[in-house]
């Protein structure tokens, strides 16, 4: 391609690149426009690029790793990890919802890389590991909860061993094509700009950047609101849990390892029903309303609650910058006038300071990618399963108002990860799904995970065998994940 052409399809893809990295000889200024000259990007060449390193992304990388591809992983962020350090609760859910169908088996239902990140988590004391709720197991049945910081760094262990090049601190920026394929990413780091080439793409960005660079069909339906969460230290737990209880006002309660020390509370939280809420000091409730945080949160450490979320509606997508940038202000307001309302009517809370915030909104929904298939709400509660399962669910995040179906499970295609209109590009994560009670369970963290670990086996098979993600005979998909612990029912 010569410069200029690759120049303008730069530009048609979306890119912004800041023009001192690129020295540019001369500016042509249009109205309103400003176009850039072509330059000469330093090429790396891989079999396969994951680009976002969060929940999805690094199982992906790591699937893809160890299935013999060459692989990069693009992450903006200086960690890997994703939401799944930075918004939640726990990982919902690697069981089916058994306990809320009396008769029904309990099973673990994802499997592979996503329990073998918890198993490293175990050995460093970094999650609790799956502990049975005792109190509303009609919404999950476990829970499991990780310490965010040493989730981090075992998924960054994990992506090294496997030999992944994990490119952190790098924006996937814009995305090359030529006729269907992705040609190259464009990646914007403190090292300059580069163009990693490789056969076979996983978009895993949540907010669909490199789909929506390839010129994919996306929809943005801001149908959630975004949030900050933040860890609350120097908490008082047990204390807490007393005040909750004595005011009627305790939900979710679970009860495992903390600090070493077995049966302490893991989970605590007053959502689980609105009247319990209620019975708080209307002060604080109608303070916590107004400022769209909440009280239900988990934990690995005595003294600190994990995720305090803070919520707020954004009235554009998340993918508008200068609207962002408003609601980090306000979230971050918000954030501070939650811990005074903590410090002052929650006993346990009186020296509660913030220890750890996001480094940047987490969101529920960004671009939805247009794929192969669209899962919808009737598959996900009938509970039905394809002829290219590539990995089955069972969490309901509106659960106990929407369940699968007898506590069963839903199955993944593999055509709801496989970009419509390109060859080489496959999606995994929050960004699959566009029907919103379908998304509600898709979403969740150990769903993700497991589109992760089959898109990353996927684009690995795509790119050794020189076929297109169209092209890949399921069975030898279905044949590697299987090897490599991967949990399917049909
Ligand atoms: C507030 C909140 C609470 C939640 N609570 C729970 C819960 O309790 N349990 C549960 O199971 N699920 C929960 N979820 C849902 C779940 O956490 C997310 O849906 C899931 O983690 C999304 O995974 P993902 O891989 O799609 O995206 P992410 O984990 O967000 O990963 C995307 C990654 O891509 C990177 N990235 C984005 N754009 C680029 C780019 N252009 N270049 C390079 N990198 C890029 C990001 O930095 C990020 O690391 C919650 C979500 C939120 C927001």
């Amino acid at each position: 391609m010569d410069r200029r052409k690759f120049s303008r399809n730069i530009v048609l893809s979306g890119l912004s690149i800041p023009a001192m990295n690129l020295n540019i000889p001369s500016l042509k200024v249009n109205p309103g426009l400003y176009e850039e000259e072509a330059s000469k990007l330093p090429v790396r060449e891989f079999d396969v690029v994951v680009a976002g390193g969060g929940t999805a992304g690094v199982v992906a990388a790591i699937a893809a790793a160890r299935a013999g591809a060459k692989t990069a992983l693009i992450e903006a962020k200086g960690y890997p990890g994703g939401t799944v350090v930075e918004g939640g609760t726990a990982l919902h859910s690697f069981f089916n919802l058994w306990r809320a169908f009396p008769g029904v088996e309990k099973r673990q239902v994802v499997k592979g890389i996503p329990q073998e990140i918890i198993d490293r988590l175990i050995l460093i004391g970094g999650t609790t590991g799956h502990v049975e709720m005792m109190t509303r197991y009609d919404y999950d049945s476990v829970c499991t909860s990780i310490d965010t910081e040493l989730y981090k760094l075992v998924v960054f262990e994990m992506l090294a061993d496997s030999g992944v090049t994990v490119c952190v601190n790098t924006v996937a920026a814009g995305a090359v094509k030529k006729g269907s394929r992705i040609d190259g990413v464009i990646t914007h780091s403190h090292s300059g700009n580069e163009f990693l080439k490789a056969s076979c793409f996983v978009d895993s960005t949540a907010y669909g950047d490199l789909s929506a660079y390839a010129g994919a069909e996306f929809a943005e339906l801001n149908d959630h609101p975004v949030c900050n969460s933040m860890g609350l230290a120097n908490v008082n737990i047990e204390k807490l849990y007393d005040f909750l209880k004595s005011n009627n006002a305790a939900g979710d309660i679970a009860l495992g390892p903390r600090d070493g020390k077995e049966g302490q509370i893991i989970r605590l939280g007053s959502e689980g029903s609105s009247n319990r809420f209620a019975t708080l000091p209307p002060a604080f409730v109608n303070g916590v309303k107004q400022l769209g945080s909440g009280l239900i949160t988990t934990t690995v450490h005595d003294n600190y609650l994990m995720f305090i979320k803070v919520n707020y509606k954004m009235n554009a997508s998340p993918t508008n910058r200068d609207e962002v940038a408003k609601a980090e202000l306000t979230i971050r307001q918000n954030q501070y006038k939650t811990l005074q309302l903590f410090k002052k009517y929650l006993p346990g809370c009186e020296n509660a300071f913030i220890a750890r915030t996001s480094p940047s909104l987490n969101i529920r929904r960004g671009r939805t990618i247009k794929c192969d298939y669209d899962i919808s709400s009737q598959d996900v509660l009938e509970g039905r399963h394809f002829e290219d399962d590539i990995m089955v669910y069972g969490f309901h995040d509106e659960a106990p108002k929407l369940k699968i179906k007898n506590g069963g499970t839903y199955g993944v295609p593999y055509k709801a990860l496989r970009v419509r209109g390109i060859d080489n590009l496959l999606a995994a994560g929050m960004l699959i799904t566009s029907d919103h009670d379908a998304h509600m369970s898709t979403r969740n963290t150990v769903c993700c995970m497991g589109q992760g670990q089959a898109s990353g086996t996927a684009a690995a098979l795509c790119a050794l065998r020189k076929c297109t993600c169209r092209e890949l005979p399921y069975n030898d998909l279905k044949k590697e994940l299987l090897k490599n612990n991967v949990y399917l029912e049909s």
